[in-house]
């Protein structure tokens, strides 16, 4: 079994329903979700005059690969409704592979750990809260020692449930 992190978001349609069908289908076609951060509320990053985003983070055991889970995870963000239009776009859903153990891919098509763990607040603030201790594999420093030394400066909202 391999610990696996994902990052799910959303800024389209009904956002909350949209993350709670995510996990629904990520439980039936990945593995058991073991952990769970609360729902975190975001600017849009990158592309400005568009809703906020939800966004929150999973731990799940499983016993697929890589590639295996992006393309059940690209199923899914099709199955809610995902169009691929322009970068950094508003979408239903967004599911993004953050961790895989302590693999490390380098690929086109597949960047383990994901490339952008260290630079975005929306990333780590819903990952600090399930795995603060969790070693990142290339940087060597903690999810919680590298949300400290994050410079993004966008507002990330813990929602409280
Ligand atoms: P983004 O998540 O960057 O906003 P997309 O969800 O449209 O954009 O993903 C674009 C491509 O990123 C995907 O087709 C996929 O092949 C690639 N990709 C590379 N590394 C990862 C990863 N760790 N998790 C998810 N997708 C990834
Ligand atoms: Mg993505």
């Amino acid at each position: 079994m391999c610990k696996v992190y994902l990052l799910l978001g959303g800024n389209l349609g009904n956002r909350e329903n949209n993350i709670s069908l995510a996990l629904n289908y990520l439980e039936k076609e990945i593995g058991v979700i073991c952990k769970k951060s609360s729902i975190y509320e975001t600017k849009a990053w990158g592309l400005r005059h568009q809703p906020d985003f939800l966004n929150l983070a999973v731990e799940m055991k499983t016993d697929l690969k890589p590639l295996d889970i992006l393309k059940r995870t690209q199923e899914i963000e099709n199955l809610l409704g995902r169009r691929r239009e322009e970068k950094w776009g508003a979408r239903t859903m967004d599911i993004d592979i953050l961790f895989h153990d302590d693999i490390i891919i380098q690929t086109k098509e597949l960047t383990i750990p994901h490339h952008l763990i260290m630079d975005r607040m929306f990333v780590l603030k819903p990952l600090n809260e399930i795995a603060p201790n969790l070693i990142h594999p290339i940087l060597n420093q903690t999810i919680d020692q590298l949300l400290k030394s994050c410079l993004d400066t966008l507002l990330v909202k813990q929602r409280i449930t």
